[in-house]
């Protein structure tokens, strides 16, 4: 049994950052699957096979603007043949290209029956009622064959695959105007404090502005998931339930701030009222408060997350934590930054029993990392100079210049 008070607090609810991870993951499923246009797929995560409808191409055609010809009567160079035709892009060949015979073809026309080859328009005199190949051409030249991209019927993209503009292109090549996706999460986002004011507003005695609405909001968006805001909620009980009975509309919740234990920390005891709340402290530097649990709505149970006030641990427990709910929902099942090892710059101190985020300045091509420079939580520079977040090792107190250390590439578009 825990002796003292605090050993007490540390034996019921100190986490590492890996166990709250893994809760929140097990407590976040993938939303329901929806049509949307080819477009709005973009960052989506597919929900169905997609299938090729007919062969890509859908026939043999030209890979150059030249003259159709039978290999066999251009094996040497000079030779010369009777232009029988053109076939532009988009027509088809009336007629074939027989022995000493030559067609006029552009880009993307199909070939006439009996040509195999194209020599280019610049390996030729650019004949119109006799061409004179200049250049002798291998047999089999720049022509695609039908089916070279895709096989009709072959499952051109697996269920479960994000799309980027490739995977759109793809499947506009076979037919698909609209397709299956994961939906992305909507979700709310709320600021709490009654020292608070909006942007545009002149901050008077005691008060700042609202900067965690609009990172968070952004973070959400850089995920690929859609925001919705709620405002500020000051501190008080009614005016967080009243914000918090909105939040119902989305599919998430994040709130900043109130989550400490200080007098005026509603968070907690509001969404306990209004589902269920956990106060989690989390072995973490910055960011060591953090509330997650859910609100029970109409729509069913809406996960929540009560992340701190200072703006640098509001967004770095958004990445750490929010983010990789936020991709699970969405239907991803790569949640993680990619991480590389890196040697640091500069020495950091940091407290040890606290796993620690350094915002760091990650340069690959020289394989060495180095902090942005002042770390205090309320810092947003530090994040704003940032490129990669530096991990290191709760047992640790500091880490020195020349040391090896683990970076998270926080700054790579969603699709990596
Ligand atoms: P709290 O967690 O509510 O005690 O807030 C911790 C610190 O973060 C305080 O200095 C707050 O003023 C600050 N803070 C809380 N919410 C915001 C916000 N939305 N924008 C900027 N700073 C905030
Ligand atoms: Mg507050």
């Amino acid at each position: 049994m825990p002796t003292s008070p605090s050993a007490a607090r540390a034996a019921v609810a100190m986490l590492t950052v890996d166990e709250a991870l893994d809760r929140i993951l097990a407590r976040v499923a993938p939303l329901e699957a929806t049509p949307v246009g080819l477009l709005d797929a973009l960052g989506a995560v597919l929900a169905e096979d997609a299938t090729a409808d007919r062969d890509v191409p859908p026939f043999r055609n030209s890979a150059m603007d030249g003259y159709a010809v039978r290999g066999a009567d251009v094996r040497q160079d000079g030779a010369t043949l009777r232009v029988v035709g053109t076939i532009a892009a988009g027509t088809a060949p009336d007629r074939a290209v027989a022995a000493g015979e030559a067609m006029r073809i552009m880009t993307g026309a199909p070939m006439p029956d009996g040509a195999d080859t194209v020599v280019r328009v610049e390996d030729t005199d650019n004949g119109t009622e006799i061409v004179t190949i200049n250049k002798a051409t291998p047999p089999g030249v720049a022509v695609r064959q039908a089916g070279e991209d895709l096989r009709r019927g072959e499952t051109v993209l697996a269920r479960g695959t994000p799309l980027r503009q490739a995977e759109i292109g793809v499947l506009a090549s076979i037919g698909r105007a609209k397709v299956s996706v994961v939906r992305r999460p909507n979700v709310a986002v709320l600021s709490t404090g009654d020292e608070l004011v909006e942007v545009g507003e002149e901050p008077g005695p005691g008060q700042i502005r609202d900067t965690n609405r609009h990172s968070l909001a952004a973070a959400v968006r850089a995920t690929g998931c859609a925001a919705f805001e709620l405002g500020i909620a000051r501190d008080s009980a009614d005016d967080l339930r009243h914000a918090l009975g909105n939040a119902a509309f989305g599919d998430l919740v994040v709130t900043s701030g109130g989550v400490s234990v200080g007098d005026h920390d509603h968070v907690k005891p509001v969404v306990n009222a209004m589902g269920q709340m956990d106060f989690w402290s989390i072995a973490i530097r910055p960011g060591r408060p953090l509330a997650f649990g859910e609100l029970r709505t109409k729509r069913g149970a809406v996960p929540i997350f009560g992340l701190p006030g200072n703006p640098v641990s509001a967004l770095l427990t958004f990445e750490l934590f929010v983010r990789p709910a936020l991709l699970k929902m969405a239907g991803r099942t790569k949640l993680h930054r990619p991480r590389v090892q890196a040697r640091l710059l500069d020495r950091i101190e940091k407290p040890a029993g606290l796993r620690t985020f350094a915002r760091g300045i990650h340069d690959a091509g020289a394989g060495t990392v180095r902090s942005t420079g002042p770390q205090g939580s309320g810092i947003l520079r530090s994040m704003s100079l940032a490129n990669c977040l530096i991990d290191l090792p709760e047992s640790s107190s500091a880490a020195d210049t020349g040391d090896a250390v683990t970076v998270l590439l926080t700054d790579l578009p969603e699709d990596h």
